[in-house]
Formats: structure tokens, C-alpha cells, sequence
């Protein structure tokens, strides 16, 4: 060894040779470190390719990027969104996402391209996006809860509730979120006969993470007898719209003679005769036509609207997810007077 390397007993020499070695393992590290990012980079871009920005076109292609853009275009993205403008919001975000080199700062982006296609009712694209942002931060809160919307969108059920484990993990309160998902299931399930699943819904009354509303509603169409029999009259005004669109020939007339509100809705509809003592059910619009009614007057209609609990917007037809921000169990029921028009067999159900 000597005679190859003449320093060798030189603690000098050895203190260089472990120099050296640190110098090679640093160098190598960053090396390394900086081809995955590149390739992570290229994947990612690779991916947005498949989503071929060509199909929405808004003339910024060109622009030169510039780190000061991201913010005014997050914001102008956003705001097309809102509009409804979904293809000129995704081609904004697609440049931004090309634009930016790091993964974390395009995340709140990515998510908000997610979020756009969703809108826009582009749930694989909407799946690909938000698998891609859980991929590198699987503790995403958010997008979990939007994953499983799209999952709930394409009637996939089971990927929905695997959405659940991760939120559980993360201490989410998911006990509404896996009723919803479960109803949906159940409902969707082509193998079991009507009774099984009338017997099934029956037993989710007694949960109360089951929304009455939506139980209530499928046993009308399944089971006139159960659904009748399972109303609850503290319930009876989140259902009033259902039980209004009722055609004349569902009625059970002998539970609705049992009940003042049940009676006073009827009563108002015109398809029960006045009774000794008017009866009264507390829902304003209701016992409001039954006074008219009174003085003789039958022109006047109940009109319904939907409002969400969370997000205050209003819908003219029922939902049960909000269709603006996705909330669960949210629905308010808001009935309104309006003049009669001639309408024939229209029901919710
Ligand atoms: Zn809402």
C-alpha cells in the first residue's frame, strides 16, 4: 500500500480522502435529487398534456410567464369559474400549472383545476387531478371531499366511502357524509327486490344520520303503504313539497285524517273537502290558501324553491347535494304563493 499511495500515513492525506468522499455523496445527492424533481415535473406536465389545453383556447399561449402573473391569474381563473366559463378558467390554470416549477406551489392550483372540472362536469378529468394532488399530499382535506364527490357523480359508491378512510384518519366527522353515500348505494342497487329495499330504508329511519327527506321520498316511490306509515309529523315540513306533488290517487286517507297538518295540506290542495273545524297546520303558505279558500277564492298555487343551508343559494328544483357547494343535507324547502295555473300530474317522485 505504501509503495501505491507514498502519503498514506499522512493523517493529511486521509482527512483529504474523507473530504473527497463527502464532496462525491453531496454531488450525488443533488444530482439525484434534482433529476427526480425534473422527471416528478415532466410527469406532471406529461399528465396536463392528456387534458390537450387546444380545446380552450383563450390567446395566452403565447404570453411570456412571469412569477407576479400568478396571483391576477388565479384570481381571473377563479372568476370565470364562478361565471360558468369553465373552458377559459381551465386554460388559465393549465398555464400556471406549465408555468410553475414547483409541486407545492401549484397544489392550490391543481386543486382549483380539479374543482373547475367538476363544475364543468368533467369527473374523469376532475378523478385524474385530485388522485394526482392526493398522490403527492395524501392529507389533503379538501380534495378528499371532492373526490368523493366526483366518485358520488359517476354513481361509484364504494371508491366514495374508501374517500372516508383517509378523512376518518384525519379526524374528520364523517357519520352524514357515509348515510349520504350509503343511500345513494342502496338506492343505486340493482340486485335487491323493492321489499328488501324497503325494508332496509325502514330501518334507516331510526338512524339520524339518514336524511329523513331523502328516505321519505324513495319509499313514496316504493312503498305508498310504509311511506305513509313511516311519516313523522315533526318532519312533515321538510317533506311538504313531496307530499304536495302527491297525485290524488297515493293518498292515505285515513293516516291524513289522523293528522291537523296532513289534513290543512290536503285541505289546501283541493283534494279533501272542508272540514267542521278548519284544521291548521302552521306552514304559513298552507294555511294561508285555506283562509282564501274561505272566501271563496281557489286560485292560489304553491310554488317551491330550494335554498342551502350553507352556501344560501337558492334552486328551483330539489337537490340532495347542494349543486353550488356540494353540501350534504343542506336543503331548505321554501314554498311561496302563486296564482293557479293548470298543471296535470306533476309529481317529485
Ligand atoms: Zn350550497
Amino acid at each position: 500500500m505504501d509503495n501505491i499511495l507514498p502519503a498514506y500515513n499522512d493523517p493529511l492525506f486521509s482527512i483529504l480522502v474523507i473530504i473527497i468522499l463527502i464532496l462525491i455523496v453531496a454531488i450525488s445527492s443533488f444530482v439525484m435529487g434534482s433529476l427526480k424533481e425534473k422527471k416528478k415535473h415532466n410527469t406532471l406536465n406529461d399528465f396536463l398534456k392528456e387534458f390537450n389545453r387546444k380545446e380552450h383556447l383563450l390567446e395566452i399561449e403565447e404570453m411570456p410567464f412571469e412569477p407576479t402573473l400568478i396571483k391576477p391569474l388565479s384570481l381571473l381563473a377563479e372568476a370565470f369559474s364562478n361565471q360558468g366559463e369553465y373552458q377559459k378558467s381551465i386554460n388559465l390554470y393549465l398555464y400556471l400549472i406549465e408555468h410553475i416549477n414547483d409541486f407545492s406551489d401549484k397544489e392550490k392550483i391543481l386543486e382549483q383545476l380539479g374543482s373547475t372540472y367538476l363544475k364543468a362536469g368533467f369527473l374523469k378529468r376532475a378523478e385524474s387531478i385530485f388522485l394526482q394532488i392526493l398522490h403527492k399530499y395524501p392529507r389533503n382535506i379538501k380534495t378528499l371531499y371532492n373526490l368523493g364527490v366526483v366518485y358520488e357523480l359517476l354513481h361509484e359508491h364504494d371508491k366514495a366511502l374508501n374517500t372516508l378512510i383517509p378523512l376518518n384518519i384525519l379526524e374528520e366527522d364523517t357519520s352524514s357524509l357515509e348515510a349520504h353515500i350509503k343511500l345513494n348505494k342502496l338506492l343505486d342497487n340493482k340486485q335487491l327486490s323493492n321489499e328488501e329495499k324497503v325494508q332496509k330504508l325502514k330501518a334507516l329511519l331510526e338512524n339520524e344520520h339518514y336524511a329523513y327527506r331523502r328516505v321519505i321520498q324513495a319509499l313514496f316511490t316504493l312503498d305508498l303503504e310504509v311511506a305513509w306509515n313511516s311519516i313523522q309529523p315533526n318532519k312533515i315540513d321538510s317533506i311538504v313539497d313531496i307530499l304536495w306533488f302527491l297525485p290524488s290517487s297515493n293518498l292515505n286517507l285515513d293516516i291524513i285524517s289522523s293528522s291537523e297538518t296532513l289534513l290543512a295540506i290536503y285541505l289546501a290542495k283541493g283534494y279533501i273537502k272542508a272540514q267542521e273545524r278548519t284544521p291548521k297546520s302552521n306552514i304559513f303558505a298552507i294555511d294561508t290558501i285555506i283562509s282564501v279558500k274561505q272566501t271563496g277564492s281557489d286560485n292560489i298555487d304553491l310554488v317551491f324553491n330550494y335554498g342551502c343551508r350553507k352556501c344560501k343559494q337558492h334552486f328551483p328544483i330539489s337537490f340532495t347535494r347542494c349543486p353550488k357547494c356540494y353540501a350534504i343535507d343542506s336543503i331548505q324547502i321554501k314554498e311561496t304563493l302563486a296564482e293557479k295555473k293548470e298543471q296535470t300530474g306533476y309529481s317529485l317522485l
